[in-house]
């Protein structure tokens, strides 16, 4: 380790509040400290290379090194760094981004608000269905369902509607308004002899009956990522979209579909929408928007909405809602340099040809002994792992399979992803067949060292 790193890594140790990390485990041993990226490829200080299985947090859809992302940031940092969006002002490349954005996205979106996060855009999204609802004159509408593990930010509000229970414990949430219907995760919660569709149909009734129990008056929204990525990868069961779909449409509750992770090709097409047909009315994304070379995020939705915000507006004079950086110029010429990207290298196209390889090699390692399902779509893998695949009998906590396996692969030259005892597989949506081979036999290695361990406790 040279001086330097020695240095940073005393000042990380010291001063940085790490997010969605041990605090523990930082004191005790300090970051990984990473200093530089190319293709699917990151280097540590010590000069270890690392291969990203997990596209940095999902997002690095074009991997760590790309001029042209980098010289349409320098372009416009030299034309115009920053211009507010505020006060009826505007400026060429957000218009164009919305445009464009408007366009692409599912469903009849007319409308977006370009801002920095993902989490930033569902909670926007929230307080829009507050606003809207309030000019409808259904200002009782404000409760939002969202799912048992499911994921959709970290504000006060998204990290109410998120279903993870370490963001809501300790820290007095969630808050009132926001309720959470069961997870679909068919291996695990499948009564025995129960098909995926019967399972689907459960959950879809399950979901109607919290609707019914709450006041169908009172809902706002369902907010639901099209496949559940921070809540283990899950993929949704056969006939999960068609029968929660129905249920919505027969209380004519407002859909945002969460594509922060799904959009941009994760899935093999260009949003999870298309791969599991569903209609949106609101459409959030962040990440590969701008292949995560600057922080951007978007909220699309129909023109209904817009109209009722016009009222409010109309009587109020100004829509009070808005940050400094939204449709942050730099923001908006990154994101559209992204797409354009994606549509010369026709990304989803190579997505989908890569990802027949990816799948049967992650397919093959449902024969490990620590594995017990397997679920994926374009390169977006999840792993179940389990003491006893037969009775469904989880592992102990305190064993920690998830991470020890996180951490050999880590030893392998490999980033994954262990949430519990399920490891999320997503690399660089730019992964070549070979570099799918290297992954996979690395994330084989590491589940034999942690099979090695954990045989001897069972
Ligand atoms: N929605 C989903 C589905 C996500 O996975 C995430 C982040 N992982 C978010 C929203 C929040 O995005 P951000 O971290 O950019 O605020």
């Amino acid at each position: 380790m040279n001086v330097d790193a020695t240095h940073t890594i005393a000042l990380d140790k010291a001063h940085h509040v790490h997010p969605q990390s041990n605090l523990r485990q930082h004191a005790e041993n300090g970051p990984t400290m990473i200093t530089h990226g190319k293709g699917v490829y990151v280097y540590d200080d010590q000069g270890n290379e690392i291969m990203d299985g997990f596209s940095g947090l999902g997002c690095m859809s074009l991997g760590y090194h790309n001029e042209r992302l980098a010289n349409a940031a320098v372009r416009q940092m030299n034309t115009l760094p920053f211009a507010p969006t505020f006060y009826n002002r505007s400026h060429p490349r957000v218009a164009e981004l919305c445009g464009r954005l408007t366009k692409l996205a599912p469903g009849d979106m007319t409308r977006a608000l370009i801002q920095c996060s993902g989490s930033e855009a569902n909670d926007t999204a929230i307080k829009l269905l507050w606003y809207t609802n309030t000019a409808k004159g259904q200002p009782e509408r404000r409760k939002v369902i969202g799912r048992i593990r499911g994921y959709h930010g970290n504000t006060v509000a998204t990290a109410s509607l998120s279903g993870q229970p370490h963001m809501h414990a300790k820290f007095g949430l969630p808050l009132p308004e926001f309720k959470h219907t069961e997870l679909p995760n068919y291996y695990r919660f499948h009564i025995d002899g129960e098909t995926e569709e019967e399972f689907s149909a459960r959950m879809a009734k399950s979901f109607e009956d919290l609707i019914l129990a709450e006041g169908p008056d009172t809902i706002a929204a369902f907010f639901a990522e099209p496949a559940i990525s921070g809540g283990g990868a899950l993929m949704p069961p056969k006939g999960y979209w068609e029968e929660m779909q129905a249920v919505i449409r027969k209380y004519n509750i407002t859909f945002l579909v969460d594509e922060v992770v799904t959009g941009f090709g994760r899935t093999g097409n260009r949003w999870g929408s298309e791969t599991w047909n569903l209609k949106p009315d609101m459409v959030t994304c962040a990440k590969a928007l701008s292949a995560a070379f600057f922080p951007v995020s978007a909220l699309m939705f129909r023109d209904d909405f817009y109209a009722d915000m016009m009222k409010n507006s109309d009587e109020m004079g100004t829509f009070g809602h808005g940050y400094t950086y939204a449709g942050h110029p730099v923001g908006a010429a990154v994101s559209l340099e992204a797409l354009d990207i994606y549509d010369e290298i026709d990304l989803v196209g190579h997505v989908r040809k890569v990802s027949k390889g990816f799948l049967e090699k992650c397919y093959a390692m449902q024969d490990h002994p620590l594995v017990a399902e397997v679920r994926g779509v374009g390169l977006f893998c999840g792993f179940e792992l389990m003491k006893d695949v037969k009775t469904r009998e989880p592992f102990d906590p305190s064993w920690k399979v998830g991470e020890l396996v996180q951490n050999f692969a880590h030893d392998r030259g490999l980033y994954l992803r262990a949430i519990g005892d399920r490891m999320s597989f997503m690399p660089p949506l730019i992964i070549n067949d070979d570099e799918i081979e290297i992954a996979t036999e690395r994330f084989k290695g590491a589940l034999d060292d942690a099979w090695a361990v954990v045989r001897g406790k069972i």
